[in-house]
């Protein structure tokens, strides 16, 4: 009887896209979801969190609809910045005009320079 303190498992969360047999791709607008061969339209899942295995496995067993996923590569999931290249969550991006910075860099690009960081031990 011990208390299984179980580490919630970091399983990463990766994003996919949805194809038809016909390798058309899940997309929605106003009129509902449809498949369209335009792979910039396609709808981006995130296959953990929006559970995409079970309700496709659901839509096979009462509808014989066989769908399959499709990873969406990370070098079209996140941004680029344009000064430190580091690959960020869009949402972590700021487009300056010119060019797409981190906070960080925007943040140095606009005059207010921060002392650079001291080199911190890594734990391990
Ligand atoms: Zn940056």
């Amino acid at each position: 009887m011990g208390t299984d303190k179980r580490i919630a498992s970091p399983s990463p969360d990766f994003r996919v896209m949805i194809r038809n047999a016909q390798g058309h791709y899940l997309a929605r607008d106003d009129h509902g979801l449809f498949f369209t061969n335009d792979r910039a339209a396609a709808m981006v899942f995130d296959y953990l969190a929006d559970r995409v295995a079970p309700q496709l496995e659901e839509l096979q067993k009462t509808r014989g609809i066989a769908l399959a996923v499709e990873p969406v590569p990370p070098e079209e999931v996140y941004e680029h910045c344009d000064g430190c290249e580091d690959l960020l969550m869009p949402w972590l991006i700021y487009f300056d005009g010119k060019r797409f910075l981190c906070a960080e860099c925007r943040r140095r690009e606009h005059g207010r320079a921060r002392p650079p960081r001291p080199p911190r031990a890594r734990e391990k």
